[in-house]
């Protein structure tokens, strides 16, 4: 069991990652001795200035971008706000920007409050594996089309997009292709020359950095509007005093979590089949979510049939062991996961949702453990679940007959 989760079983890796030391301790002097603003003149800024810019530089080797094309941000809902927001308000309210079904929150919602003030927003459909329709796609970019945005890997279900044929897609209209990366960065290779990708948004405490940190790739040659003013910083793109210390956690942790990536994700794949494989085998009416195998190393996402996910997570957190649900209440609305539903799962199934994201600190036991009281929380609620007696009677008749 990791010694550091305070006794649990931390299978929660897509909401957060925990921060090694070795990047804590990178970032300390940036607190404590070299805390000048990298924006100063004097010599306290030279410091700091440099180590960011060093991190600009390890960023851009692993994603295959020049370290001027990286803008810091306080994360990945910054970024995706800053990319859409600023590319409907270069393009005017003749164009449109076409999005896929499945985004995180922070291009959803954003793209709904453009729609709100007059912009006009395409949806691009996923198929049941959660991976987008190149031929819908195609059908609804068209030459006023000024971006797409499709995320690299989904969140919750952890399917992988087909990038470069998405970036095909925009370009062959002129558009502009930005990816959501926060799921994939340091976690499956990216390569924005060789995928033709415009811009990128990723964020630090995914990868084993710091929270509030992030940063957007932006090609050279794309222009985008600030979406923070008030400042130089960023080559006058994102205002704001710079948050050194998180841009150098970030560098640390990138240069840590990408040095042996085929490794962990070997390692981390083989936990999260292992889980899927027990799942299958063991537990009736389970439906795996998401693509088979192109899928993130670390997400396991199903649905059980005659239970509430919510009931689920709760047990499954009183045993000690963190995971989190698609389903309802959790999220503070009636309505399951949108992911889920864009899916085609019926609205009862969406609910019975639970999805484990692994990291390469969890062990086999861990995640043995974990299916071990999914099991026996599952035989629990549906032993009370009329839904489910009512079910198994039925299909006892049939027997019969
Ligand atoms: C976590 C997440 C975000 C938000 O990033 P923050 O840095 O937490 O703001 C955006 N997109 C995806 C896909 C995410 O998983």
């Amino acid at each position: 069991m990791s010694s550091d989760s305070k006794g649990a079983i931390f299978l929660d890796n897509a909401s957060t990652t925990a921060m090694r030391k070795e990047t804590l301790d990178a970032m300390t002097p940036y607190f404590l001795e070299d805390y000048g603003n990298p924006s100063s003149i004097h010599s306290m800024g030279r410091t700091p200035r440099d180590a960011c810019n060093h991190v600009r530089e390890i960023i851009g080797r692993i994603i295959n971008a020049a370290p001027e094309e990286i803008y810091f941000t306080s994360g990945g809902t910054e970024s995706d706000n800053w990319v859409l927001t600023s590319a409907a308000r270069k393009a005017g309210k003749g164009k449109n920007i076409v999005i896929s079904t499945i985004e995180h929150h922070a291009i959803i919602e954003t793209a709904e409050a453009l729609e709100k003030d007059g912009y006009t927003i395409r949806r691009a459909p996923v198929d049941a594996d959660g991976i987008i329709d190149l031929d819908k796609l195609k059908e609804l970019v068209d030459e006023n089309t000024a971006l797409v945005s499709v995320m690299t890997a989904n969140n919750e279900i952890g399917s992988i997009q087909p990038l470069k044929e998405i970036a095909a897609i925009a370009h062959s209209k002129g558009a502009l292709f930005h990816t959501d990366a926060v799921q994939a960065m340091c976690h499956i290779p990216i390569d924005v020359k060789e995928m033709g990708i415009d811009l990128l948004s990723a964020s630090g405490h995914k990868f084993g950095g710091p929270k509030g940190v992030g940063f957007l790739f932006m090609r050279r040659g794309v222009r985008l509007e600030p979406f923070m003013r008030g400042g130089a910083q960023e080559e006058g793109k994102r205002a704001g005093t710079t948050n050194v210390p998180g841009i150098v956690g970030m560098g640390k942790a990138a240069e840590l979590e990408s040095a042996d990536m085929e490794e962990k994700m070997s390692k981390i794949s083989e936990l999260r089949d292992h889980a899927i494989e027990r799942i299958e085998k063991e537990i009736p009416f389970s439906k795996l979510n998401g693509h088979r195998t192109k899928r993130l190393p670390g997400n396991v996402n199903f649905s059980f049939r005659f239970v509430e996910g919510e009931s689920l997570l709760m047990i499954m957190n009183m045993n000690g062991i963190c995971v989190s649900t698609g389903s309802a209440c959790a999220s503070g609305s009636l309505d399951p996961s949108h992911v889920l539903l864009a899916i085609g799962l019926p609205h009862e199934i969406a609910h019975g949702s639970v999805r484990m994201s692994l990291s390469d600190r969890n062990t086999l036991e861990e995640i043995d453990k974990a299916v071990d009281v999914l099991k026996s929380a599952l035989e629990k609620l549906r032993s009370m679940s009329p839904l489910y007696e009512d079910y198994v009677k039925k299909e006892r008749c049939k027997d019969v007959i």
